[in-house]
């Protein structure tokens, strides 16, 4: 009987990354993993890294779906409402530039981070990274990029200003009848697609598999 083991992602050699537990900073050497393994804390056992099977072409699918889920959140009214008769429908870009507008700044800026710029940015440095990695290749900055995403980290606060903002903006409309438009259905699939694609792969597997793909580069120079 033969076992198959799938150590997919590629790393170097003479590079060794150490990782630290969340919950008691043990530092550990990242070993390569088994796909749909998980390596765990020798301390505490808690979660240190996973090897996910097939995590690019998640990480890919569920961004590029995030980012046509976002462009039907800016370009769809995201409520409808029925005031005295008029029709008059919102968006998100809609909603920012009104809030601006009426003096409402404070509201209009952290709007427009956490449901336009910090998912925008999030998603579009993911796919920068995965999808020349899908083809064992890299694009220019990665590490640069790399580190902007990591600075993601605290995403799953994004997660909670992300439905506050969609909360408060809901709260604007008091009026009337409202009408939820094709804009809140995408925030919503935006909002677990962005998750799925986040989760996909590993920040520790991202990296080597920079390492790897960046040290190609430079041989064939
Ligand atoms: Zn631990």
């Amino acid at each position: 009987m033969s076992q198959h083991h799938h150590y997919t992602w590629p790393r170097l050699p003479d590079v060794h990354h150490r990782v630290a537990c969340h919950f008691c900073d043990t530092l550990h050497e990242v070993d390569l993993i088994e796909e749909g393994r998980a390596a765990h804390c020798q301390e505490c056992g808690s979660v240190l890294y996973r090897n996910r099977p097939s995590s690019l072409q998640r990480a890919v699918a569920f961004g590029v779906t995030a980012l046509s889920l976002f462009v039907l959140l800016m370009w769809f009214p995201f409520i409808s409402m029925n005031a005295q008769g008029n029709l008059s429908e919102v968006s998100v870009p809609g909603a920012v530039l009104g809030l601006w507008m009426r003096g409402g700044q404070f509201i209009a800026i952290s709007i427009a981070m956490f449901v336009i710029i910090l998912p925008l940015l999030m998603l579009l440095s993911l796919l920068y990274l995965c999808v020349p990695l899908l083809f064992g290749r890299t694009w220019p900055a990665s590490n640069m990029v790399m580190k902007i995403f990591q600075g993601f980290h605290a995403w799953v606060m994004v997660e909670v200003f992300f439905l506050g903002a969609i909360v408060s903006l809901l709260k604007l409309v008091k009026l009337a009848e409202i009408q939820l438009g094709i804009g809140f259905w995408s925030a919503g699939g935006l909002m677990i697609c962005l998750a799925g694609a986040v989760a996909g792969i590993d920040r520790t597997e991202l990296w080597d598999r920079l390492d790897a793909a960046n040290s190609l580069r430079k041989e064939a120079k």
